[in-house]
């Protein structure tokens, strides 16, 4: 019997998010599960009464996450794993979206879960454990066209992740970047933002790019509940993983990449070691 323990899960209105409350629901353990909505809220408390709490917090409100989180403390207990998985998918050409749709994808995907992140550590350091999960992306390690912002998001949650699970350690604080392929959720759905075509010169290499994501919603590889049991796995582990990918596709990509890097390296080590001195 796996111990009982609570969750703070950003985003638990659908897709992974929703995934992973059921499932946590489902094996015993506690869920906070922040919303933005009321609606959501009571759609989410339902789910399992007495187990799930709901909390209204846009991740962007950076002013109201220690306080949300202490209260949460205070009222419903410790909070074991913290799991920033709210986020969402800009898509555009790098040289056609505005600056100010790239801020919001650092927002949301990069600021929210550093603040959710700091404002959990205290509470976690006194105690000496606990573990954090982000739910990054598989264009955390591989980029592709058209997702420039959203590509440059995840590989700073990457880094920032793997950076301090270093720092915490020490502290028995375990960090975990989980970085999934395509899943069936939302995200390529209600949940992108487009940036209008403008552009000729791209229509060729994008248009068929932005098309096939738009056919794909709905009929990516990836389960969201195998997801979840995933972390879950992660979750109970007494090591846990600084970096975990899910789904096949992220492995054959981030592979690939891998060895591409690889060679690359390898193909200008000459003139890399030539600075030395
Ligand atoms: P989703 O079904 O669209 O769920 C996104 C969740 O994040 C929703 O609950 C949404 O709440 C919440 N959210 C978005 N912006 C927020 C904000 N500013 N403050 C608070 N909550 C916010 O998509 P998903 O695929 O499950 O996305 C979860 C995470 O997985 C994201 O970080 C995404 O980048 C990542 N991811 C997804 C895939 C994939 O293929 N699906 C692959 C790799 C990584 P509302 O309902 O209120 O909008």
């Amino acid at each position: 019997m796996v111990p009982s323990k609570t969750l703070l899960i950003t985003g638990v209105s659908s897709g992974f998010g929703r995934a992973l409350a059921q499932e946590a629901l489902a094996a015993g353990h506690k869920v906070v599960g922040t919303v933005r909505s009321a609606q959501a809220r009571r759609d989410f408390e339902s789910l399992c009464p007495g187990s799930a709490f709901g909390r209204m917090l846009d991740v962007t409100e950076f002013d109201a996450i220690d306080r949300v989180v202490s209260e949460i403390e205070t009222n419903i207990g410790r909070i074991d794993v913290l799991v920033n998985n709210a986020g969402y998918g800009h898509e555009g050409i790098m040289e056609e979206s505005p600056l100010a749709e790239m801020r919001r994808q650092f927002d949301v995907n990069v600021f929210g879960a550093v603040a959710m992140m700091k404002a959990v550590l205290p509470f976690m350091r006194e105690r000496r454990r606990g573990h954090i999960l982000n739910i990054t992306s598989m264009g955390g390690h591989i980029t592709m066209p058209g997702i420039a912002y959203y590509c440059g998001s995840k590989f700073a949650l990457e880094g920032i992740s793997e950076a301090l699970s270093k720092e915490v350690k020490p502290f028995g604080i375990a960090v975990t970047a989980v970085a999934p392929g395509s899943f069936r959720t939302d995200w390529a759905g209600r949940s992108m933002s487009r940036t209008p075509r403008s552009i000729a010169d791209y229509d060729e290499s994008f248009d068929p790019i932005r098309e096939a994501r738009e056919e794909k919603n709905g009929k990516q590889l990836g389960d969201p509940r195998k997801a979840a049991r995933a972390m879950l796995t992660a979750i109970a582990a007494e090591n846990p993983p600084v970096h975990l990918l899910l789904g096949s596709d992220a492995l054959g990509l981030v592979r690939r990449k891998l060895s591409a890097l690889e060679d690359e390296i390898r193909q200008w080590e000459s003139v890399t070691v030539s600075t030395d001195g």
